[in-house]
């Protein structure tokens, strides 16, 4: 899996220039070809043309967890977030954290650092499955725009990602039970529950029998259904322990 904090230092780069999809034709050279390719790939879905959160157009930020697309100033509030984990601020910034998107792996398309497995779920499935889950429940959902102001939209980004308040759900299953369900289904082709189950709560590290769910997928060559648990914070213990192994016999 990709560097985190080199996606990341490319999306803070990013996020500080100004925000339009010009800068698409900016780019040059074969990074530009490779990164149009994402775009276009991506964008070949009509939902994903708008950010999965407030709407507005050339939307260019992926949640490669969660399959969604997003834009600068939905992002930017994220990525703030997730990049204070990184660096430690004074207390006074400490209020941040109560936001903080730390299970959430950030990507910018314009990157060449994509992941094609994961630019072909977003192709796939993006925003639409996505918010069919986190956005289930529309009564209480206040969307924000294009010309929301910070604090709204920070309010539901809060409500939408962290309290997961406009997820309509009944399950009751307990933790192990959720665990176990993502073990079972990462051998079958079934991303659309992979999703739900880790929204849910599922815990991507968990492991049976010295394998973690990675592992489990890996072992059942579903290679995308691993990319989605990497993707989400998911350890990937076989790989670990064959680096460690190699390092013991240097
Ligand atoms: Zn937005």
């Amino acid at each position: 899996m990709e560097n985190n904090s080199n996606s990341m230092s490319t999306l803070m780069d990013e996020a500080s220039s100004s925000s339009t999809h010009s800068e698409e034709s900016l780019m040059v050279g074969n990074h530009a070809d490779q990164t149009i390719d994402y775009l276009e790939r991506v964008r070949d879905n009509p939902n994903n043309c708008r950010c999965a959160d407030c709407d507005s157009e050339y939307p260019t930020i992926a949640i490669m967890s969660w399959l969604m697309v997003i834009c600068k100033k939905c992002a930017g509030k994220l990525v703030f977030e997730q990049i204070l984990l990184d660096s430690p601020l004074p207390c006074s910034k400490a209020v941040h954290r109560r936001l903080t998107s730390d299970f959430l792996y950030l990507q910018s398309l314009l990157s060449p650092a994509c992941d094609h497995y994961l630019i072909d779920l977003l192709h796939d499935y993006g925003n639409q499955l996505a918010n069919s889950l986190l956005e289930n429940d529309q009564s209480k959902l206040v969307k924000p725009n294009d010309q929301s102001s910070q604090s709204d939209r920070e309010e539901y980004i809060r409500q939408k990602y962290i309290e997961k308040s406009y997820l309509s759900s009944n399950s009751d299953y307990t933790q192990e039970k959720l665990n176990q369900m993502l073990y079972e289904n990462v051998e079958t082709s079934n991303y659309e529950k992979t999703l739900y189950l880790i929204i849910l709560g599922a815990n991507p590290n968990y492991s049976e029998k010295k394998f973690a769910v990675a592992d489990h997928a890996k072992r059942h060559q579903q290679i995308k259904q691993m990319k989605m648990i990497l993707a989400n914070g998911g350890r990937d213990f076989l790989s670990d322990r064959i680096e460690n192994e190699e390092q013991n016999s240097l």
